[in-house]
């Protein structure tokens, strides 16, 4: 099938930046199975008070009160979004509950009743096209939409701090570079009329903006399935970037599809983009459409010592210790459970913690990491230097770090680091680049996160 004319207009080449590395994509084992649902948990559900950027939500629920699906139970103060119940139960606890980065969070404990009783919509369903700039922007609001790459920037304030600028492009970022995460893939396979409608409802609140889907090559399935939808609309378009990670990291990609460059401490929106994860147009599908809240997620469950590896599609609040012994036994014991894909996900040690908002992948791997008693001397191949996607000299940062020089660290723009991982992937001598100057600077002072 000719599918040129559903390509960006500009090129038909696959687009690419500079820098970046190619790890094996390890995707074989899930992306072909089409995604499973486990929505009936047995266990207590657990919700974060913080599944966001900005402050935690303010828990708006009594322990022994009966709550329904889609009810409140935490109400942002400040920069946040709304968290809600995914089922209806009994609220057990409100207490700390500890989170995979391992600090304790204020958490909603409800007991599953297994019923599911739902509270109404609070809107009548609705095509966005009838819908006020107004209502569009209360519906993804109200249903607590947070960027769900992974950053978990609240979707709301961010496309209202958007529409101050004069945004030309909304890129829809369904790179999913990171080796063995397929659930963007399989979204953009099984639900693709909601993955465009959300970029389509996103471009109605910036009417001067095209629309602009973004994965990598290898997906020409997704371009056909996602085809289908914008074929009759000469705003949108879908453009292809050569495989490569990380091509789905924000920056980067504004670099690669628009030859943007956006300096530390600066937005999306001061490029004039914004770009939304796959999943997230989704989510904005549902809110505006059907006003349903955030309430779900899809994971993909990798690695060689799981069963069955694949994707789920699981409620907000569900224990990863059941999703996993339910749907994808051990296979073997692993020497390293990831929580997130590998190169920019956190090593944990237990899997007892909830799926989140912004949960995308669990893997769990036979082999070991490297320790630190392995790092050898800095033989000064330059190979940190050529992977690093935002051209930063990686080698040269970590001794500043070693040597407590913050000045040389900002001469050489350490702000910069997005902590992709590139740098400590490539080195010989095994040095942790990426942990020393990524969490040395990953909030730099004055700026706000965002992708
Ligand atoms: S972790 Fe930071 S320094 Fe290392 S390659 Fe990525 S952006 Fe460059
Ligand atoms: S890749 Fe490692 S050994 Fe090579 S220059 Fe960078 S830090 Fe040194």
């Amino acid at each position: 099938m000719d599918l040129s004319h559903l390509f960006s207009s500009h090129s038909l080449r696959a687009f690419s930046f500079e820098g970046g590395v190619r790890p094996a994509d390890e995707k074989q084992f899930s992306k072909d199975h089409p995604i499973l649902d486990f929505m009936d948990p047995q266990q207590e559900m657990v919700f974060f008070m913080l599944q966001h950027q900005g402050e935690p939500c303010e828990p708006v629920v009594k322990e022994g009160e009966k709550v329904f699906r889609d009810q409140l139970i935490g109400s942002p103060k400040g920069l946040g979004a709304p968290v809600y119940s995914s089922v209806s139960g009994i609220v057990k606890a409100i207490e700390p509950r500890l989170h995979p980065n391992g600090q304790m969070i204020m958490s909603v404990v409800v007991d599953n009743d297994h019923m599911y009783e739902t509270l109404p919509a609070k809107f009548p369903p609705a095509s966005f096209m009838e819908l006020t700039k107004e209502e569009i922007l209360e519906r993804i609001r109200f249903a607590g939409i947070v960027g769900m790459g992974g950053d978990g920037y609240p979707t709301f304030p961010k496309l209202v701090s958007a529409m101050q600028k004069p945004i030309d492009h909304v890129l829809l970022n369904g790179c999913e570079c990171e080796p063995y995460l397929s659930s963007d893939y399989r979204v953009m396979l099984e639900d693709s009329w909601r993955v465009v409608n959300g970029l389509k409802i996103v471009l109605s609140l910036f009417p001067e903006a095209k629309g602009i889907i973004c994965m990598e090559h290898n997906k020409p399935d997704a371009v056909e399935a996602l085809g289908e939808h914008v074929q009759d609309d000469e705003k949108i378009r879908i453009c292809t970037l050569k495989s490569k990670y990380p091509s789905g990291d924000e920056k980067v990609l504004i670099e690669s599809v628009l030859r943007r460059q956006i300096p530390a401490g600066m937005k999306a929106e001061d490029a004039s983009c914004v770009v939304l994860n796959i999943d997230t147009s989704v989510a904005i599908s549902r809110a505006v459409t059907q006003a349903r809240p955030l309430e779900r997620r899809i994971i993909t469950i990798a690695g060689d010592c799981v069963r069955n590896p694949g994707n789920y599609r699981v409620r907000v609040g569900t224990s990863f210790s059941e999703l996993l012994e339910q749907v994808s036994p051990l296979a073997k014991r692993p020497r390293r459970v990831i929580y997130g894909g590998p190169m920019m996900g956190n090593a944990v040690n237990s899997l007892d913690f909830p799926v989140v908002k912004t949960s995308s992948c669990i893997l769990l791997l036979s082999s070991k990491s490297p320790s630190r008693s392995e790092e050898t001397a800095c033989i000064r191949c330059g190979q940190c230097l050529t992977a690093c996607p935002v051209h930063l000299e990686p080698f040269r940062l970590y001794e500043a770090l070693m040597k407590d020089d913050q000045t040389l660290f900002s001469k050489l723009n350490g702000d910069l680091c997005t902590g992709c991982g590139c740098c400590s992937y490539v080195c010989p001598a095994k040095r942790d680049l990426t942990e020393i100057i990524s969490k040395r600077n990953w909030q730099p002072e004055g700026a706000e996160e965002e992708s």
